[in-house]
């Protein structure tokens, strides 16, 4: 983590004032070190894994540069496919939040033009392309980059193994000489290197290497799972994992109270730890995690610098850290005093690649962690709660129970079997999940193959039909289980996707 904090950056004070809102506690590394680049309208090539928020590394500095008054195309970003078009598009609306007069428009293959070109006329000062497209408007004039500051290439590599190259360099062609230009990547391979010595003049560099260090003592896991899903998976955890106190990581401030009420709501001694408790509240924080009145802590990396408690036994990265190091700094809150200790990552299909870079920062393997069947949590649960019947048939006020509950039957005529039985339902209800009533689903698998295997279509071919990526189970649908995010749209790379073909 960075020590920068988002005010030292310089950023414009509306997209400050939308970042505090989003949450956001500390920039990123390589938003620390892309934004006071991009701010002094330096060219860029940032290369930094996946989900190290290299959208808000070029969106806020840009933004900050717009002029709002008018509504001419002043930024263009390139993206490879439809969804991360969108996905940068709504993260500019976020981030432009406070501006009074803002627009942002999506322009993606396999829509209608129509309303493409009704938008393009009322007019968005940034756009969010996929290259096909966006070299159709300009190519029909219903585009016209006359006015625009900055052009952004995002996802870079991506871009190229789709065979975008030649669209990416034409659009390249039609934009101002003077133009801003920032290229972010996920990786650097040759190709990446040549567009970016083409067209970037004296461009700041900004790498986010990954150090090598090794965990001794911690076992790490990773579990390939669907956005959407997470928190599922994250409880199914929690139930078969014999912890005794557990921190999870999460992203953001707002993320950690979500998350903390969620789990509390589920029956987990749980409170979150983030940079908006004050000096003495994150003390007593730690203090009732020490002392065994809180089991679970939801942290934001900021917030558990240095976190010492040695009852932690395991350390769950429910979102993707910065970069290995926040990786590393995070397992470490584990296998302290000699112990030993567990953290498992959770990775949504676009941060697949976050297993081999971790494994080669720690230098160790990680293994795939295998969450229980529904078979299995099934009778896992009827277990405990045999247990739990078993402890309370000893209970002193039982007599009582009993008695009271012959007096109903008799008036209701009803058995007992019924009576005990309408009980467990009303149990249930109150706990969501502590009897076994509803059989749970299993959850789609994804196979941890990384990135880099899936192949584009050779060079020059635009067309990139395939169906759900390779690796997603065609038969499991991930679907919306009772307690779930409801609805919620599938967070950054969190939805199977469909990579249409994006012209
Ligand atoms: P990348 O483009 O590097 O793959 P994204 O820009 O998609 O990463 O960001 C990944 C996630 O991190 C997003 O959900 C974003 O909202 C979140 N994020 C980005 N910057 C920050 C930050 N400074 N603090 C907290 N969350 C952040
Ligand atoms: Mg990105």
């Amino acid at each position: 983590m960075s020590e920068t904090s988002f005010a030292d950056l310089g950023l414009d004070a509306a997209v400050l004032e939308a970042v505090t809102a989003v949450g956001y506690e500390t920039p990123s590394p390589i938003q620390a070190k892309s934004i006071p680049a991009l701010l002094a309208g330096r060219h860029l090539l940032g290369v930094a894994q996946t989900g190290t928020g290299k959208t808000a590394a070029f969106a806020l500095p840009l933004l900050s540069r717009i002029d709002a008054s008018t509504a001419e195309p002043q930024i263009l970003v390139l993206a490879p496919t439809r969804e991360l078009a969108i996905q940068v598009a709504e993260a500019f609306t976020t981030y432009a939040s406070k501006f009074r007069q803002f627009h942002v428009l999506p322009i993606y293959g396999g829509q209608d033009f129509g309303p493409q070109i009704k938008g393009l006329r009322r007019g968005a000062q940034v756009i969010v392309g996929t290259p096909g497209r966006l070299l159709d408007h300009l190519r029909k004039g219903t585009l016209k980059l006359n006015s625009l500051k900055a052009l952004v290439l995002d996802e870079a590599d991506e871009m190229l193994r789709m065979g975008f190259i030649d669209d990416v360099e034409a659009i390249l062609a039609k934009t101002p000489e003077n133009c801003q230009r920032a290229l972010f990547s996920a990786t650097m391979p040759p190709q990446i290197k040549k567009v970016a010595q083409t067209y970037l003049r004296d461009a700041a560099e900004v790498r986010i290497e990954s150090e090598t260090r090794t965990v001794e003592r911690i076992s790490q896991f990773v579990l390939p799972v669907y956005a959407e899903r997470k928190l599922d998976a994250l409880t199914r955890i929690l139930e078969v994992e014999p912890f005794d106190a557990s921190i999870i990581f999460v992203r953001t401030k707002a993320e950690t109270t979500l998350l903390a009420e969620k789990l509390s709501a589920r029956g987990h001694a749980v409170a979150p730890l983030n940079g908006d408790l004050n000096q003495r509240q994150r003390e007593q924080t730690v203090e009732d995690l020490k002392r065994g009145k809180k089991d679970i802590i939801i942290a934001t990396d900021v917030a558990a610098r240095g976190l010492d408690v040695p009852r932690i036994t395991h350390v769950i990265n429910y979102d993707v850290p910065y970069d290995t190091e926040a990786y590393i700094h995070r397992v470490g809150r584990t296998g302290r005093a000699g112990r030993t200790g567990k953290a498992i990552l959770l990775v949504t299909p676009r941060e697949r690649s976050w297993l081999r870079t971790l494994e080669r920062a720690t230098n160790s393997p990680m293994e795939s962690y295998q969450l229980p069947s529904p078979a299995d949590l099934q009778k896992m649960r009827v277990q405990q709660f045999e247990t739990q019947l078993l402890a309370f048939a000893e209970d002193g006020k039982l007599p009582k129970a009993m008695a009271l509950l012959d007096e109903i039957a008799e008036r209701n005529d009803m058995d007992m079997a019924m009576i005990a039985g309408a009980m467990a339902c009303w149990m249930e209800m109150a706990q969501p999940g502590a009897l076994p009533l509803e059989t749970p689903e299993a959850l789609p698998e994804i196979s941890t193959a990384p990135r880099r295997d899936r192949k584009g279509p050779p060079p020059g071919k635009k067309s990139f039909r395939k169906g759900p990526g390779k690796g997603f189970k065609k038969d499991a649908k991930p679907g919306h289980r009772k307690g779930g995010p409801k609805g919620k749209p599938a967070g950054k790379g969190g939805k199977p996707p469909s990579k249409r073909p994006a012209r």
